[in-house]
């Protein structure tokens, strides 16, 4: 092989190598974690479930095929959960105190380090598309109440009557909890939504959505939609979404730490979870988180007996699942 060949030889594999570099995606979902047993759901349940978190995922994919930018595909996927009355996000959030729903959201774009969120939203039908239009076309990056829905109205969001979110299932939880005076109850599969996605341009994403927690009062917002606490997003380090008990997560910053764990200390996105749900139950907290790096390694890890989940790679590598 004479010097010439050689070199065109080079050149191809290298370009080659590029593109597959190019072209590597991620894309990794939660619908929420919580006491679930195999036993006390029925088969049907699960299916069903599972079947709405194929669709979100499959979304995601087509989206990532196309070459679309992994805020998108973040928002999209998390409006097909919010859609969804399985999920506490949107319709089929959880109620408040007052029988009323107030969501929560927010998103960040590994990227930019941009964000956006609102919280205590009553009417805005997809409140992970408001956080995008707060990260998007606002020189902010919270907005709380009546000035948010306010915000996603002018900037042309549907808006919903609160009824639209309202579901049986749910009404008949707020109302178990206020006969013993708790809020939420561990045996309600809290069903927040998440998702992080590594886009084939190299960006990492990730948003989360929710109702908060049955039988919530006095405007509480959780982690969900607090940049830090509930979602966080660097491409220099991983994309994470949380789930669980709100109040634990805002106290440890703990998506923050994660990325800070991968930063700082140089652990894999596995071990920063691992290590962040390990300093989460040493404070007597439950939960899960999904979060993903800018190679397309995945973690999902929980310390609840459940955790709806799933994920999928271009390497052709797909999982759904629900129990431990
Ligand atoms: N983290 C949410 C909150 O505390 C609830 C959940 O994920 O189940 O509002």
């Amino acid at each position: 092989m004479n010097l010439k060949t050689l070199f065109f030889l080079i050149l191809i594999v290298g370009s080659a190598c590029f593109a597959a570099a190019q072209s590597k995606y991620a894309i990794v979902i939660h619908g929420g974690a919580g006491v679930m047993s195999e036993e006390r759901m029925s088969k049907e349940q699960q299916n069903e479930y599972k079947a709405k978190l194929n669709e979100a995922l499959e979304l995601g994919e087509k989206m990532l095929k196309e070459g679309a930018e992994a805020t998108d595909i973040v928002v999209r996927v998390i409006n097909v959960l919010e859609d969804s009355p399985l999920f506490n996000a949107g319709k089929g959030a959880v109620f408040t105190h007052d029988e009323k729903v107030e969501l929560d959201a927010s998103i960040m774009d590994g990227k930019t380090l941009n964000a956006g969120a609102v919280a205590g939203v009553r009417n805005i039908k997809n409140p992970i598309s408001a956080a995008r239009e707060v990260m998007l076309n606002s020189e902010h990056v919270f907005l709380s109440g009546k000035g948010a829905s306010e915000f996603a109205k002018k900037r042309g969001l549907e808006m919903v009557p609160n009824k639209y979110f309202h579901t049986q299932a749910r009404h008949e939880s707020l109302m178990k909890l206020k006969k013993q005076e708790r809020e939420r109850n561990q045996k309600d599969y809290t069903g927040t939504v998440g998702c992080a996605v590594l886009d084939i341009h190299g960006n990492i994403c990730a948003g989360t959505s929710t109702g908060g927690m049955t039988n919530k009062k006095y405007g509480r917002i959780g982690d969900s939609p607090i940049i830090g606490a509930g979602t966080y997003a660097n491409n220099k380090t991983c994309a994470v979404s949380c789930t669980g008990h709100g109040e634990y997560f805002i106290r440890l910053g703990f998506a923050r730490d994660i990325s800070a764990l991968m930063e700082y200390k140089n652990m894999s996105v596995t071990e920063a979870c691992r290590e962040e749900i390990r300093k989460l139950a040493e404070l007597n907290g439950t939960g899960g988180v999904i979060a993903l790096d800018a190679n397309g390694n995945i973690a999902m890890e929980f310390n609840t007996s459940g955790m709806f989940r799933g994920y999928i790679k271009s390497t052709g590598e797909k999982e759904i699942a629900i129990f431990k």
